[in-house]
């Protein structure tokens, strides 16, 4: 049957967008490992609520990447699927963000992504199959104010995901990216709500995404009939920005 033995990691894949995304995956008949960085007690009720086994590795630190895909191959398979989601946002305006600030946006962000994905190119390119997705953002494609660090962490995976797609391609590896628009997670309840609300009145759709909502573009991504498919961006953002 399509997809049942194959092996799909997602980063950040016990809460918000990623545990949509990890569920999706399940549903599908994929054989799914969720990361997490630090938050264990969601991790633990996401597990408990999902089945999914989750896995702590922190995605900036290259050897712990490394070790946790090890370890994930160990206990499921080779990886088939690599969803790149786990992110930070550490806001602020350039004239106040610290270089900490910019430091753990970008080594979350977007070096993150080069730890995945070096863990598992090689066997990616022996077995000639590969899904990467990668979630780039919004923010990423048309900047944000406060966001000097995330858009261009953001910005930077949407250059990486055309580079590595060039790569793949003859070796049946593909690579695309998701650009979210604004979605109804921890992460933008974070936002003060007057800032909230000046967001969703510029979305034609006229409200926030929703998680499951980007969990269905990366099914779209990495089914085994997509092999046609890489480079490209798919925005999913209610129509706010048209790129
Ligand atoms: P959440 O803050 O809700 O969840 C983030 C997830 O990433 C958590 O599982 C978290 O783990 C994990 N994570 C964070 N840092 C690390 C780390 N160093 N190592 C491993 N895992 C880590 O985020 P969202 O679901 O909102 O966002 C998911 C992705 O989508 C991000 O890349 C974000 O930038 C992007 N995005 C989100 C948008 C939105 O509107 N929500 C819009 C556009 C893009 P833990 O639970 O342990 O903290």
């Amino acid at each position: 049957m399509e997809n049942k033995a194959r092996v799909a990691v997602v980063t950040g894949g016990t809460r918000g967008i990623g545990e949509a995304i990890s569920v999706a995956l399940r549903d599908a008949g994929y054989k799914v490992a969720a990361n997490y960085g630090g938050n264990a007690q969601a991790a633990q009720e996401f597990t408990e609520r999902t089945g999914i086994p989750a896995y702590k590795f922190d995605v900036a630190d290259y050897e712990a990447v490394r070790a946790g895909i090890a370890q994930i191959e160990q206990d499921l398979g080779p990886v088939d699927v690599l969803v790149n989601n786990a992110g930070i946002t550490r806001d602020g305006v350039m004239h106040r963000m610290s270089a900490e600030q910019w430091a753990a946006v970008i080594q979350t962000n977007l070096t993150s992504c080069f730890n995945t994905c070096r863990a598992v190119i090689d066997s990616m390119r022996t077995r000639n199959f590969g899904r990467i997705v990668n979630i780039g953002s919004i923010n990423g494609q048309a900047g944000q104010y406060g966001q000097v660090n995330y858009a261009a962490a953001k910005s930077g995976l949407h250059g990486f995901t055309k580079a590595l797609a060039q790569e793949g391609a003859a070796k049946g590896i593909t690579v695309n990216a998701i650009a979210p628009g604004y979605i109804d997670t921890d992460m933008v309840r974070a936002v003060p709500p007057h800032v909230l609300e000046k967001i969703v009145a510029k979305v034609p759709v006229g409200r926030l995404g929703k998680a499951e909502e980007i969990a269905r573009g990366v099914l779209f991504l990495v089914a085994d009939e997509a092999g046609f498919i890489t480079g490209s961006t798919l925005s999913i953002n209610g129509g706010q920005h048209m790129y």
